[in-house]
C-alpha cells in the first residue's frame, strides 16, 4: 500500500477497534488508490479519505418487542449514514445474529462506492439489527419491524435516507416496515423504502436484480475471453434471494448449477437444480435446503461441510462475507476455474482474492458485481418519483444496460491505470473518483 494512504489507514483502524470487517473494506479499498493519488494531489489535501472513513451520521438503537408467549425481547438496531456526497444514504437492511456495528460499517463503505458505479444519484448506506428471524412466527416479524421502524422513521425519508433489504430482509419485512413507517408519519412516501410489494409501489425486476446483475457482469467478464456461460459448470453459494435469481439466469444462458448451499449445508445437483422446487421450499414454505433432497432423485445433500468443494468453472458466492478462504480459492483455480462473480459483498477473503489475482481468474468483486439489486433500487425511486411503474421487460433492459456499463467502466479504469482485467482496480478507483470529486465540489463538508 502507498505510504501515504497506509497512514490514514492506520488512524482509520487505530480510532474504530475492534470492527474487523471494516478494517477489512478499507484496507481492501486503499491499497487500489496509490495511483489515483499521485495524480490528484488535491484528493489527498481535500482530506477525501479521511472523509471519506468517517460516517456523516451512526445511529444505534434499542428495538424492545414482545414475543409470542409475551415475553420483552431488546434487540440493537443500527443505521449507519456513511455518505451522501451523490445522492440520498441509500443501502439494505441486515437482520442477522451475527450483526453489529462493524458489519453495518463495511456493508455502508461498499455501499458508496457500488451505489457510485452504478451511475445512478445515491449515496451510501447500511443499517439492520441482530435480530435472528430464523423460527420466528409471522406476527413476530411484524412486530419486531414495527418496533425498529418506530425509531427508524425519524432519520429516513425519500430525499434523506432510503432502507432496503439485505440478509433477513426481504418483500414481507419491507412490507411491516413501510405499513409502521405510513402510520407513524402520516404520509404515504413510497420512495422511502425499495423492494416494496409490486401493487403498491414496488419495482418489476427488483426481487431478481441482485442475482440477475451478478450473472449478467460475469457473463461480460467471460466474453472478454471469449467465453459464455453457455456450457458452464457452476456452483452458487447460499439459496437465498440472490442466489436463486443468480441460479435461474445462469442456467437461462445455457449453464448448468450443480450446486447451492444454506448455513447448514449443501446440495448437489448434477441434472442441474431445479429453481421452481429451490423457490417453493425457500421462499414459499420458508424451509430449509435439506428438504430439497427428499424431493428430487440422484441429489446429494451434504451436512456441514463447504459448498466450495465442489468444482466449477464459474462460482457466485452469493451468501455472506468471508465465505471463501485462501484453500477454497486455491482449490478451486486447481479444479477449472475461470471466473467468479461476487452476488453477496466481500464474500472472498483477502486471501482468496489473491490466489484469484494471481491465477488471473476473471474476479468481479461484490461492489461492481452484486451492483445490480440496488441500481434496480434506484430504478424504483425513479419510478415511485415520476408516480409511474414500467413493464418487465423495460425495467430488465434497464438493468441489463446498468451492469454492462459498470463491467465497461471497471474494464476501461483497469486499462487506464495500467492493470487490464483487474476488476478490483477498476471498481475501487471508478466509484472512489466520482465520489470524491463531488465531496471537493461541495466543500468542505
Ligand atoms: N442490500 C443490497 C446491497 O447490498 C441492496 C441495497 C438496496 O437496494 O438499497 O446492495
Amino acid at each position: 500500500m502507498d505510504a501515504r494512504l497506509e497512514a490514514i489507514r492506520d488512524t482509520v483502524l487505530a480510532r474504530n477497534p475492534g470492527e474487523a470487517e471494516f478494517h477489512q473494506a478499507v484496507t481492501e479499498v486503499f491499497e487500489s488508490l496509490g495511483p489515483v493519488h499521485d495524480r490528484h494531489p488535491e484528493f489527498l489535501e481535500g482530506a477525501v479519505l479521511e472523509r471519506l472513513c468517517e460516517p456523516e451520521r451512526q445511529i444505534i438503537f434499542r428495538v424492545p418487542w414482545a414475543d409470542d408467549s409475551g415475553r420483552f425481547q431488546i434487540n440493537r438496531g443500527f443505521r449507519v449514514e456513511f455518505n451522501s456526497a451523490l445522492g440520498p444514504f441509500k443501502g439494505g437492511l441486515r437482520f442477522h445474529p451475527s450483526v453489529n456495528l462493524g458489519i453495518v460499517k463495511f456493508l455502508g463503505f461498499e455501499q458508496i462506492f457500488k451505489n457510485a458505479l452504478t451511475g445512478m444519484p445515491i449515496g451510501g448506506g447500511k443499517g439492520g439489527s441482530d435480530f435472528d428471524p430464523r423460527g420466528r412466527s409471522d406476527a413476530e416479524i411484524m412486530r419486531f419491524c414495527q418496533a425498529f421502524m418506530t425509531e427508524l422513521y425519524r432519520h429516513i425519508g425519500e430525499y434523506t435516507d432510503v432502507p432496503a433489504g439485505d440478509i433477513g430482509v426481504g418483500g414481507r419485512e419491507i412490507g411491516y416496515l413501510f405499513g409502521q413507517y405510513k402510520r407513524i408519519t402520516n404520509r404515504y412516501e413510497s420512495g422511502v423504502l425499495t423492494g416494496k410489494g409490486i401493487s403498491w409501489g414496488g419495482s418489476l425486476v427488483r426481487p431478481e436484480a441482485t442475482g440477475f446483475g451478478t450473472v449478467i457482469f460475469a457473463e461480460e467478464m467471460l466474453k472478454t475471453r471469449g467465453l459464455s456461460f453457455d456450457g458452464q459448470r457452476v456452483v452458487v453459494s447460499g439459496s437465498g434471494n440472490v442466489a436463486i435469481n443468480a441460479i435461474a439466469k445462469a442456467q437461462a444462458l445455457g449453464a448448468t448449477v450443480v450446486a447451492c448451499s444454506d448455513s447448514s449445508g449443501y446440495i448437489v445437483d448434477e441434472a442441474g437444480i431445479d429453481v421452481d422446487l429451490l423457490r417453493q421450499i425457500k421462499e414459499v414454505e420458508r424451509g430449509r435446503l435439506k428438504e430439497y433432497q427428499a424431493r428430487r432423485s440422484a441429489v446429494d445433500y451434504v451436512d456441514g461441510g463447504s459448498v466450495w468443494d465442489v468444482d466449477a468453472t464459474v462460482a457466485l458466492p452469493c451468501a455472506t462475507q468471508n465465505e471463501i478462504d485462501g484453500d477454497a480459492a486455491a482449490r478451486l483455480v486447481r479444479n477449472g476455474l475461470l471466473a467468479v462473480g461476487e452476488g453477496a459483498n466481500m464474500p472472498s477473503t483477502p486471501d482468496a482474492v489473491a490466489v484469484f489475482q494471481d491465477a488471473r481468474i476473471l474476479f468481479g468483486p461484490g461492489k461492481a458485481a452484486n451492483a445490480g439489486g440496488v441500481a434496480t433500487s434506484a430504478l424504483e425511486m425513479q419510478q415511485n418519483a415520476s408516480r409511474d411503474s414500467w413493464s418487465f421487460a423495460h425495467t430488465e433492459e434497464r438493468l441489463t444496460e446498468i451492469m454492462v456499463g459498470i463491467h465497461d467502466r471497471c474494464a476501461a479504469t483497469a486499462d487506464e491505470y495500467g492493470d487490464p482485467g483487474n476488476y478490483v482496480l477498476g471498481a475501487n478507483i471508478g466509484g472512489f473518483v466520482k465520489v470524491a470529486d463531488a465531496m471537493l465540489a461541495q466543500g468542505l463538508i
